[in-house]
């Protein structure tokens, strides 16, 4: 059973009102307001409601067994105004089947970035030993998983690598290599510095958590960016927020937006822990920061839709078109002093606030 339906005199993120007419899970037609003529069983009045394709987060942690970075998929995907969110590696090539499985009975579409290492995030050291990076077990999940796996997550920090550098990289890339998908590298505490690691990487792979604060950061003392990552970008290396408990900070922040290096994708790196406490709490919340640091609202939406979809190779994700399967995050942008607080405990203050009011998708409105 699908919810048909018109959703009325929704707000785009250009200005522009919408009548947005859905019949059978299908965006039936796009019109501007009060010029369509469909009739629908469901009228829904969205006036004061901004539309946008559903929201992407590219970076959370979804398998809910794992602790500390676990969570419900649905917790953290359409109770939040996430119709898509994608599992960065809590799971290697031992359990992806069980991730896989755990879509069952989901509301929200989950892909998955394969941990290179077989344990996944069932260790928080998974590329500690070598003995754990199979790459012919690795090969064989994505070729079992091919419309769920979406790419690679390699965790290159000092805490996970330990004794074995920047060979964790290496493998990674061979992996990326043999199979066609592309790579997402976390960044942390050295070592591996991010010297050594941006080089390895190439067009279309990611770099999360970019806008940390840590010492082995991107970003250099006087707030330019160090010189391996303005050569990362414009080989086509993106960059993505993956905020997390440990990862975002103002400073770099600002830094970053003074240069120019420009986020490609603001995810929240969620799971249970940075949702219930801070600082994450939720993407929404994580955008809103991308506010009061003053991009525009079409920058921040377009770093959850479209441009996580292009990464995705699924441009349909990201865009609002009569044809496509209806993929909608309903939302408000709230006038409201508030303080924002990033993963060094540093304290910004913001004038709007973007709430999730509901998400259309697999042919259901869901309330947020
Ligand atoms: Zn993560």
């Amino acid at each position: 059973m699908t919810d048909n339906m018109v959703l009325r005199g929704a707000t785009l993120t250009d200005g522009r009102k919408v009548d947005i007419v859905i019949v059978d899970g299908v965006i039936a037609e796009v019109a501007a307001m009060g010029t369509s003529n469909s009739a629908c069983e469901r009228e829904l009045d969205c006036s004061g409601l901004f539309v946008s394709s559903g929201w992407i987060d590219l970076h959370v942690h979804a398998f809910p067994e794992l602790d500390p970075y676990g969570d419900e998929i649905d917790e953290i995907g359409v109770k939040q105004g996430v119709t898509v969110i994608v599992d960065a590696g809590s799971c290697g090539a031992d359990r992806i089947g069980d991730l896989a499985a755990s879509r069952q009975g989901a509301l929200t579409t989950v892909f998955a970035l394969l941990n290179i290492s077989k344990i996944g995030l069932q260790r928080i050291d998974e590329l500690s030993d070598l003995a754990w990076l199979d790459r012919e077990l690795a090969v064989q999940a994505v070729q079992m998983y091919p419309d769920f796996i979406v790419g690679w997550k390699a965790r290159m920090s000092g805490s996970v690598v330990r004794e074995n550098g920047i060979q964790p990289l290496r493998i990674a890339k061979e992996l990326a290599e043999a199979t066609g998908l592309p790579l997402m590298v976390h960044i942390g505490s050295a070592p591996p510095k991010v010297e050594d690691i941006l080089p390895l990487l190439t067009r279309g792979d990611v770099v999360t958590h970019y806008l940390n604060g840590k010492s082995n950061r991107l970003f250099q003392e006087d707030g330019r960016p160090i010189p391996a990552l303005t050569e990362a970008v414009a080989r086509g290396v993106r960059m993505d927020v993956g905020h997390g408990t440990a990862s975002f900070s103002f400073e770099t922040a600002e830094a970053a937006k003074r240069s120019g290096i420009r986020f490609d994708t603001i995810s929240s790196d969620i799971y249970r822990g940075n949702r219930q406490n801070g600082p994450v709490y939720s993407l929404a919340h994580v955008m809103s920061k991308f506010l009061a640091l003053s991009y525009s609202l079409g920058e921040v939406i377009g770093a959850v839709t479209a441009g996580a979809a292009q990464w995705l190779g699924k441009p349909e994700l990201g865009r609002i078109q009569a044809g496509d399967r209806a993929n909608l995050t309903l939302f408000t942008v709230t006038d409201e002093h508030i303080v924002f607080v990033d993963s060094e405990g540093a304290m910004r203050t913001g004038e709007h606030q973007i709430k999730a009011r509901g998400v259309y998708t697999n042919g259901r409105l869901i309330e947020c």
